[in-house]
């Protein structure tokens, strides 16, 4: 699924097949879990493939990489300009992206000088479906931000995710909706969390959450649509018997919540504010938003 014998991968400064590349077994990223990725999608557009909001996430690498005292010597603008040649020699336009910075041998508790830069990619079509989630209420803890940096996309924060997904899925549940250790609504495995009741969509704040850039994408299009949007400290309650409820992130977008806990939302998705959401997100994306306008 990831690749085939002729996928084409960046690591380290060179072009290679990623049927051939390599790693070291002894890596500290493999034994500890440190090290740190992104997840970016781009689009074919009428204006050809665009990568999007590539600054955002490559920002997002740089700076999770910083807080785990890796050093990591490209820019922004570098690994962007990586990113696109990657798509080009991969013959990509709608694609997942997956820049991954892992360390080199290395078995003490310390920072490690030998970092390594891969990039990859693999095609991700539109998904057109609207199956709605069934979650619930995970008994796994988002991690409490003062015994790591919640912010950052950190390879071994992973494992609370695969935790809360393995358990929701063991239940017949398509996902989990995680809480912080007081209790109050945080965050899905890999996606924000929003709800809508009464015609105001809520999400949790920033604290123990990763602040998905789509999240702050649903940000800006709430404002530009007049919609209004809330941080707040949400507990379960608040959120079953709601009108609706979706989740954020790069690869799902903004996706569908049918229920909680066995108790469905009131409104038909079809009807909601993130319904709304989820179709401006798709014009953003492909950046046909106006054109569209245009038409109606
Ligand atoms: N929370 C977590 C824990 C995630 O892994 C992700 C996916 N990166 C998100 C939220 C959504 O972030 P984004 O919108 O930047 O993809």
């Amino acid at each position: 699924m990831y690749y085939n014998d002729n996928t084409i991968i960046f690591l380290d400064g060179s072009w290679l097949k990623a049927a051939e590349a390599t790693t070291d077994l002894f890596a500290q990223t493999l034994h500890y879990g440190n090290g740190v990725f992104e997840g970016i999608r781009s689009y074919k557009t009428e204006d050809g493939v665009r990568i999007f909001k590539a600054k955002e996430h490559y920002e997002r690498l740089l700076m999770s990489a910083e807080l785990m005292h890796i050093k990591v010597d490209y820019t922004v603008e570098q690994l962007i300009q990586l990113t696109e040649d990657l798509l080009a020699k991969n013959n990509l336009e709608d694609a997942y992206i997956r820049p991954l910075i892992y360390l080199g041998a290395n078995m003490s508790l310390q920072p490690v000088d030998e970092v390594h830069v891969m990039i990859t990619a693999w095609e991700w079509g539109r998904y057109l479906g609207s199956d709605l989630l069934n979650l619930m209420t995970s008994s796994y803890q988002r991690p409490n931000p003062k015994s790591c940096h919640i912010e950052a996309k950190v390879v071994g924060h992973y494992t609370n995710s695969i935790l809360a997904t393995t358990e929701a899925k063991s239940k017949g549940f398509d996902e989990a909706l995680l809480l912080d250790q007081f209790g109050f609504v945080a965050e899905g495995p890999g996606a924000n969390f929003f709800y809508e009741k009464a015609g105001v969509i809520y999400t949790p704040a920033p604290g123990y959450i990763l602040n998905g850039i789509t999240r702050q994408t649903v940000f800006e299009l709430a404002k530009e649509m007049g919609l209004e949007l809330k941080e707040a400290q949400i507990k379960i309650e608040d959120v079953y018997g709601a009108d609706g409820a979706f989740f954020t992130g790069t690869a799902a977008e903004i996706a569908g919540i049918g229920s909680l806990d066995g108790k469905s939302f009131t409104k038909p998705w079809k009807e909601t504010l993130g319904y709304e959401l989820s179709l401006a997100y798709k014009r953003r994306v492909s950046q046909n938003e106006f054109r569209d306008f245009a038409l109606v």
